[in-house]
């Protein structure tokens, strides 16, 4: 017969090649309380396989956090959703249940400076990762020089590809600085090809009315905004921006007379 020493050793050693790491560190543990439990083995091993399956999956969305270089403190807990219009409040709630990447649906979040929305957009991301999806978030800008490199050495395709695997691609602030002809080409050609494949998030403080400054060409931005609004959720922020309100507030928060410490 294995000795009890012999069998946690040998344990072990099974567990560590097969990289059950969780359940290394607590079969032990719950060892013990399956006895004090009468547990049958089955619930036991149930037990154990559920923890290494939490740690995994934690694993797996923190790893995609930090993949998609969504800003960490962008979140769902640090956004005041009553800043917001009732009706985007509402829109928003639903949103975070994440289904509409399953519909290929596209998010579109207008408004003007500081109004919250690369805040808002940010806080979806990361609730679609936390519920198993991956999303990834990049500046307009950097998102059409990376095109525009992959171009020039003909790996277009293969970076298109790679973007595919994503959800949701949150393009941040388009409009925002002037495309040349090629730079618009490359971000429409993405355009199209998520098109109905996978969800696009974008910001832009430019309503569609002036999204020919963006596309140049009359026929592209129409292209352009049938595609991205035909299955899409649009968030209208028309409200003043946080960053001026915050300072308003502070500045009526101020004391009439000399500050605290002040002679
Ligand atoms: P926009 O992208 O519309 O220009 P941002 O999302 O960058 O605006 O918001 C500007 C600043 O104000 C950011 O620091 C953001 O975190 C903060 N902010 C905006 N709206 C809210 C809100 N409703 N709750 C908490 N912080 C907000
Ligand atoms: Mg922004």
């Amino acid at each position: 017969m294995v000795k009890t020493k012999d069998t946690k050793a040998l344990l072990n050693q099974c567990l560590r090649e097969l990289f059950l790491s969780t359940m290394r560190q607590c079969y032990a543990d719950l060892a013990v309380q399956a006895q004090q439990e009468s547990l049958s083995y089955e619930q036991y091993l149930l037990g154990l396989a559920e923890q290494e399956c939490i740690t995994r999956q934690n694993n797996r969305i923190e790893r995609n956090l930090k993949a998609s270089k969504i800003p960490r403190d962008k979140n769902i807990d640090t956004f005041d959703l009553k800043r917001v219009p009732a009706k985007v409040a509402h829109q928003v709630r639903s949103l975070l249940e994440g289904f509409f990447v399953d519909h290929k649906e596209n998010i579109l979040a207008f408004g003007n400076p500081g109004s919250g929305k690369t805040h808002l957009l940010c806080a979806i991301g990361q609730e679609l990762i936390r519920k198993g999806r991956k999303a990834y978030f990049t500046p307009c800008s950097l998102l059409v020089q990376e095109l525009l490199r992959a171009k020039k050495e003909l790996e277009l395709s293969r970076f298109l590809k790679k973007l595919s695997r994503y959800d949701a691609l949150i393009i941040d602030d388009i409009g925002y600085v002037q495309q040349d002809r090629s730079e618009m080409e490359v971000l429409f050609t993405l355009l199209a090809d998520r098109y109905e494949r996978s969800s696009v998030m974008i910001t832009s403080n430019l309503p569609f009315s002036k999204w020919e400054q963006i596309f140049k060409d009359p026929m592209v931005t129409a292209a352009a905004i049938d595609r991205l609004v035909h299955h899409s959720v649009i968030l209208e922020l028309n409200i003043e921006s946080y960053r001026m309100e915050a300072a308003k507030k502070n500045k009526n928060k101020k004391p009439d007379g000399p500050a605290k410490g002040s002679k």
